[in-house]
């Protein structure tokens, strides 16, 4: 590890990296070797979890593709100078920002969308000019192998090269010293990762998990809503980080929505033979979610096959904030639902747990949909639908709190990576002499005038 790490710092003081064209070449030639092994990754995920090339093209590899364009298309614009005022006292000058990128990063993903969540901070760290060493999750091991033997057999690893392993190799790793942290994964790795970057003091963007929560108001479109959220949540079987964890819905709509829900389920023909569907990612995440499944509260659903790692689409309802299914993330098919009567006292519950990676509001009115913004701190959302607030790279994606720091996709990701230098331009042309020695009175009162105070 330390001999990689050195190679890349060496690298990276070579200045190469910090070329725009040297960029943009990089960032093409990652497009074409995704591209080029897009079948070989698509064989390998579907060993994983039997995630189907649909939705490995769209949830996976168009992002990756997209964020990828975009950053060829906007490095320049992205490095460039950036002009600030400058205050009265630095006159005559010029101020300006400069982007720098941090330097040799380290980025860690999670194994739930393991090319999405592996390839798109790389992006993030190649436009902004650092080198990249790629942690892949091992949870998804063919997966893995497959970032690693494309990026491996294609690139300098002096530039980008990709590590894998699991705890130990990322405990080694996470021992040296990065100019830059990008993690992707639980709140509780998270900390981890945060303890082991304070020791160098290096800076880091946690992307983390936690449970989102989706508001079901009287006023919403119920059809469209069960529509939106039952493919939202059951995406990927629910092992998405900002998958709405559970539904909290007004009592008056509640028997007419839950019937809606369901017949959105039957409708999805969710099933892994038909890749509509994909598996539990292992056998201990299969065991932890049908131990979520209280019986009594099975609306729909709950028949689970622990073998084929399947659990069907499951709706509990009448949950209470108290039962154990409201205690952890719960990231996978089950979807719990908890009327309420009074929104307030909703809202002041979901204030008193972490700050949630996601909060998404079905409504048609905006003093609901603006109290709920103004009250409850949350990573990003949506009004009326789910999920989708992560295709829009015109805004960065991440969270808050116990859901993360920092956030990345499109500029925010360059940003991520990078540092803006303040620059101070002074001009030759003249000098005010009120700054300097003696002190007077006479200059003490000028300042004061010239600074408003
Ligand atoms: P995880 O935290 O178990 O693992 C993430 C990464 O950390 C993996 O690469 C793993 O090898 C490494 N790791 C695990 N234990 C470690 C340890 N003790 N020390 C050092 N490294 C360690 O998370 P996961 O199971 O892969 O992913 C699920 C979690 O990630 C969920 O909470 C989910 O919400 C969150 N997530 C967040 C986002 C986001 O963008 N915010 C995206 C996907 C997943």
């Amino acid at each position: 590890m330390q001999q990689l790490i050195q190679s890349q710092r060496d690298f990276f003081n070579t200045n190469a990296t910090k070329s725009i064209a040297f960029r943009k070449q990089q960032l093409q030639k990652l497009y074409k070797v995704i591209k080029a092994n897009e079948q070989f990754l698509m064989d390998e995920i579907y060993k994983d979890f039997k995630k189907s090339e649909f939705d490995t093209f769209t949830t996976e590899l168009a992002l990756v593709y997209s964020d990828i364009k975009e950053a060829i298309k906007k490095v320049g614009k992205w490095s460039r100078h950036k002009r600030k005022r400058t205050n009265l006292t630095n006159l005559p000058g010029k101020s300006y920002i400069i982007p720098e990128p941090l330097g040799v990063s380290l980025v860690i993903g999670a194994w739930n969308y393991p090319y999405q969540l592996s390839f798109a901070p790389a992006v993030s760290a190649i436009v902004a000019g650092c080198t990249v060493v790629l942690k892949p999750s091992e949870i998804a091991p063919n997966s893995s192998a497959a970032i690693a033997k494309i990026i491996n057999e294609n690139f300098d690893p002096s530039y980008f090269k990709v590590v894998e392993g699991g705890i130990p190799e990322t405990t080694a790793l996470l021992n040296e010293k990065f100019d830059k942290i990008f993690f992707t994964g639980s709140t509780t790795v998270g900390r981890i990762v945060y303890q082991a970057a304070a020791k160098h003091l290096t800076p880091v963007t946690l992307e983390l998990g936690g449970k989102s929560p989706a508001f079901i108001t009287k006023t919403a479109n119920l059809k469209m809503t069960a529509k939106r959220l039952i493919w939202a949540k059951f995406i990927n079987a629910g092992q998405t980080c900002i998958a709405p964890d559970y539904l909290l819905v007004d009592e008056s709509i509640k028997e007419e929505f839950l019937g809606l829900l369901v017949s959105e389920i039957k409708k999805s023909h969710f099933s892994i033979d038909n890749g509509n569907y994909v598996q539990i990612v292992n056998t201990q995440n299969t065991e932890r979610l049908i131990s979520m499944i209280d019986a009594d509260k099975i609306y729909f659903g709950g028949k689970h096959n622990l073998e084929k790692r399947h659990i069907e689409p499951t709706i509990l309802s009448d949950v209470l904030f108290e039962d154990k299914i409201m205690e952890e993330e719960i990231f996978g098919p089950i979807l719990p639902i908890i009327t309420y009567n009074n929104l307030q006292e909703t809202i002041d519950i979901v204030k008193s747990m972490p700050k949630p990676l996601s909060c998404y509001i079905f409504t048609e009115e905006n003093t609901t949909k603006n109290k709920i913004f103004n009250e409850i701190s949350f990573g990003g959302g949506c009004v009326n639908d789910a999920v989708m607030h992560i295709s829009n790279s015109h805004f960065g994606f991440g969270g808050v709190g116990e859901s993360g720091m920092g956030s990345y996709h499109g500029e925010e990701g360059f940003k991520a990576f990078s540092h803006y230098k303040s620059i101070l331009d002074k001009s030759n042309l003249f000098e005010a002499n009120i700054k300097y020695y003696p002190h007077s009175e006479k200059k003490l009162s000028l300042i004061k005038r010239m600074m408003g105070l």
